[in-house]
């Protein structure tokens, strides 16, 4: 059986807590490897090398730093194909989707290098009569990233690449369902020239976490999963006085109005709710439409399930994979016979699709009259289920959004400009489509939803970004006029 350690220091060392974990290939319903977990002393031993590495990293020049994010973008595009097939194994999203997420991974290292700009602070001379101020940006120093299974190679370079690229030395705890692509990025780092230590791999589960929220030499902690454990990392984290940014779970809706085309909202409802079978953050999860809009949307939402070919992802002619594991696609599942129980309708019915072998599939399900209130509604079912709410006004459309737990994304689909510019202003969410399904931010703008979706002030990536791994210091300097210095230094008035 395949072995997977850790990477420290440049090179991958397996663990000796005795403690480790199954990592499935979905498609199969197999176990195809072991990944080893860390024990509290392995952390400890982690986050030293991660100071040791700080001492020189945290003073590297910004040329330098740029020129090594610059190396691994290359080599990040050379072999996405690789990576790609290791996401695919691990995690089960299609290769289209995988070849995705790995070019939305690369626009952020492109972000990255553009660091000797992004660092660059402000200076006012004269504040005061012979008196400057001015601003640094400087390095946190030892970060931590604690990333979910669903984005296994993205989120971490999400972190990643701004978290190195300000001079900080970086833990990086990957979701133990999908871990090797982090060792990966961590090999190619190191081919790009960045010094052992600067990333350090380390894998397991909440014995690991909880080892990071407490350990004194860690700064700052960047994670993105699920809601109870955005909340938990926050609140832990930051009584221990750590910085956190901490991204949670979602329930997307998408807002149909009458007067939106049909067949390109239809388009985008199944292409944003069946994606990586449904597990994405910014998935949408409840189309709700507006008026007439709703029975010709269902329709041509209905009319479009049968082509989505839903098998292995190693197939390039599938469309959507398995999901992660053979519990959540229960529970994802399970939604059908609550959404039944609730009084909603069932349309498409995803476990009526029969698969060959023990592959965590499920098909795609459709679900109509969900009402608010339903947990159809409330819940996160992260999963191929796509509900429908039906409305008879944009304003009660809106307050449904408002008034939801998550304020992840969202997306109007309207001809109508003054309707959608009224909707970016008034919906009290982070991230905003108009007639674009799934709202991701390019990576020089950041990401980051409201309410239950985050825990802090920063947002993912992109400035935001840059500002969770820096911290200012402001500095008030006086030197004296050299009109009044006894030393000549040349100037005309001292001749
Ligand atoms: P998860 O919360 O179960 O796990 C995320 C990370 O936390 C993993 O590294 C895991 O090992 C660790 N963890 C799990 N349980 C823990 C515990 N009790 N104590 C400490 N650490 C623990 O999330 P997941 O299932 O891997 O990912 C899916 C979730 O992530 C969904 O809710 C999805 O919406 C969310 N997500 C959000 C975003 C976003 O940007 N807002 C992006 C991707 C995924």
């Amino acid at each position: 059986m395949k072995r997977i350690g850790h990477w420290i220091d440049g090179r991958e060392v397996f663990g000796n807590s005795g403690r480790d974990g199954a990592v499935y290939d979905p498609a199969v319903g197999q176990v195809q490897a072991r990944v080893d977990y860390a024990d509290v002393a392995e952390v400890d031993a982690v986050v030293a090398s991660c100071i040791r590495a700080g001492k020189t990293w945290s003073q590297s020049s910004l040329s330098r730093r740029a020129e090594i994010l610059f190396k691994f973008r290359e080599l990040l595009d050379g072999r996405k194909a690789d990576l790609a097939r290791i996401l695919t194994s691990e995690h089960g999203k299609v290769h289209s989707d995988a070849m995705g997420e790995i070019s939305r991974g690369i626009e952020n290292v492109e972000f990255a290098c553009g660091v000797p700009h992004l660092l660059k602070g402000e200076h006012s001379e004269q504040a005061a009569t012979g008196v400057d101020v001015y601003s640094l940006r400087q390095p946190l120093g030892v970060v931590a990233a604690i990333t979910p299974f669903n984005f296994p190679a993205m989120v971490p370079i999400w972190m990643l690449a701004n978290a190195i690229a300000c001079g900080n030395t970086c833990v990086l705890k990957p979701s133990e369902k999908d871990p090797s692509c982090s060792n990966f990025l961590a090999a190619l780092l190191k081919e790009a020239g960045l010094p052992d230590g600067v990333l350090n791999v380390v894998h397991g589960d909440k014995v690991v976490v909880d080892r990071l929220i407490e350990h004194p030499a860690v700064a700052a902690l960047s994670f993105v999963g699920s809601t109870q454990i955005a909340r938990y990392i926050y609140e832990n984290g930051t009584r221990n006085g750590k910085r956190v940014q901490a991204l949670g779970g979602a329930k997307n809706h998408m807002v149909v109005l009458p007067d939106a085309d049909i067949n390109m909202a239809a388009d985008a409802a199944v292409s944003a709710a069946y994606g990586s079978a449904g597990e994405r953050c910014m998935a949408i999860s409840v189309v709700v439409a507006v008026g007439d809009a709703a029975d010709p949307l269902v329709k041509a939402i209905e009319a479009r399930l049968d082509r989505i070919k839903v098998g292995p992802g190693t197939d390039p002619v599938n469309e959507m994979g398995p999901l992660i594991t053979r519990e959540h696609r229960d529970k994802v599942a399970s939604y059908l016979d609550i959404a039944t129980t609730e009084g909603a309708v069932v349309v498409r019915d995803g476990r009526k699709q029969a698969f060959t072998g023990d592959g965590f599939f499920l098909g795609v399900s459709l679900v109509d009259h969900v009402r608010p209130g339903t947990r159809m509604y409330t819940d996160e079912i992260f999963g191929p289920v796509l509900g429908v709410l039906r409305v008879a006004s944009y304003d009660e459309a809106l307050a449904l959004v408002n008034s939801h737990e998550y304020g992840n994304g969202t997306a109007i689909f309207t001809r109508d400009g003054g309707a959608a510019r009224r909707f970016q202003r008034e919906v009290d969410v982070g991230m905003v489509g108009i007639n674009v399904p799934i709202p991701v931010p390019v990576s020089y703008y950041s990401f980051g939803g409201w309410r239950a979706s985050l825990f802090g002030d920063h947002h993912m990536y992109g400035p935001e970004g840059i500002r969770f791994f820096t911290r200012t210091k402001v500095v008030t300097s006086r030197w004296p006029d050299p009109a009044t210095s006894t030393i000549d230094l040349g100037f005309p008035q001292n001749r």
